[in-house]
């Protein structure tokens, strides 16, 4: 059955049973170890990394009997481990403006992670301007200056269905005659048309480069991590198409099933940089690994 919702609650109780009295002891053997994997797949770990997660548990201690607490703490554990190395902040450079590119699936929540991103560089005294990239979809421009607004940031925009890297590149010119500190760039996220999509990326970049050769200085790849396995070919799909230097993972508010992200970290090894946990502006999180671990083995 699904958890309360805002109760993340992690695999033992179903492992278990009910009765998690912390003084049973089980034994870590083969028919405990399945049963932890595919917990681990339900709650979309990806098959490699639950193996993997589950022989490291086990190694050196099939047969010994173990509590329920010492489980838990050994399978948040292992977690923790895959997840330390990619708990990183975004990094900021000297140069000025920081160009942070942002790309992903339309609905994956760029548009909403720029203005909260915004939103906490204006609180850190930064100045910023956010161009609205994504020219084809004059919902996400709107959305944008909503956003905008709420962060007491200016956004550039362009007629709909005008081209992306013209608009790109008065960006670059505002930001630095403003003397910015961080330019953010909503991008188009339609997948679905690749070849397209990658032009575009591709001239983006391009303009930005003609600007500052060392040019976009982060290039974030937004995620829904409701998608679940989806999220892996998204990294796979994006990566082809642009220089994806860190992740942000959305919608963990909304799911019990976060396990993607170490599927991700395990597979990619890519930095995630923040998590969303909500709809508000304040709802964007620095990803801490331990938490996480200890939220998702419950
Ligand atoms: P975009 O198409 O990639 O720009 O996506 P949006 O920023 O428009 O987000 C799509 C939807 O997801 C909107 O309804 C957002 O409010 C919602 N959303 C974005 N981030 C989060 C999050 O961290 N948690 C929740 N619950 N919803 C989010």
């Amino acid at each position: 059955e699904d958890p309360e919702p805002g109760e993340r609650r992690g695999f033992f109780g179903r492992v278990l049973g009910r009765d998690r009295k912390p003084v049973i002891r089980r034994e870590l053997d083969d028919e405990m170890l399945e049963s932890l994997e595919e917990l681990l797949i339900t709650a979309d770990m990806g098959v490699d990394t639950a193996l993997r997660v589950t022989a490291n548990m086990a190694e050196g201690r099939l047969g010994k009997r173990l509590s329920v607490e010492e489980i838990k703490t050994l399978l948040a554990d292992e977690i923790a481990r895959i997840m330390e190395p990619v708990a990183r902040p975004m990094p900021l450079y000297p140069q000025k403006p920081q160009v942070v590119l942002v790309v992903g699936v339309n609905g994956s929540g760029k548009t909403t992670t720029i203005g909260k991103l915004a939103s906490q560089f204006r609180a850190a005294g930064k100045t910023v301007v956010i161009a609205a990239g994504d020219t084809f979809r004059a919902a996400a421009v709107e959305q944008l200056q909503v956003w905008g607004e709420r962060a007491g940031v200016p956004v550039l925009t362009a007629p709909e269905g005008s081209d992306a890297a013209s608009l790109v590149y008065d960006a670059m010119q505002r930001a630095r005659t403003d003397q910015a500190d961080l330019l953010m760039i909503d991008t188009a996220g339609r997948l679905q048309n690749r070849s397209d999509l990658m032009e575009e990326l591709a001239k983006i970049v391009r303009v930005i480069r003609k600007h500052d050769e060392s040019a976009p200085h982060n290039t974030l790849l937004v995620l829904d991590a409701t998608t679940g396995q989806n999220a892996l070919s998204q990294v796979d799909a994006f990566r082809k198409l642009s220089d994806v230097s860190g992740l942000v993972m959305t919608k963990l508010d909304g799911t019990a099933k976060g396990g993607v992200l170490v599927a991700l970290a395990d597979r990619f090894g890519l930095p995630i940089h923040a998590i969303g946990v909500g709809e508000q502006i304040d709802d964007l999180s620095p990803f801490d690994p331990e938490e996480f671990a200890k939220a998702l083995a419950g």
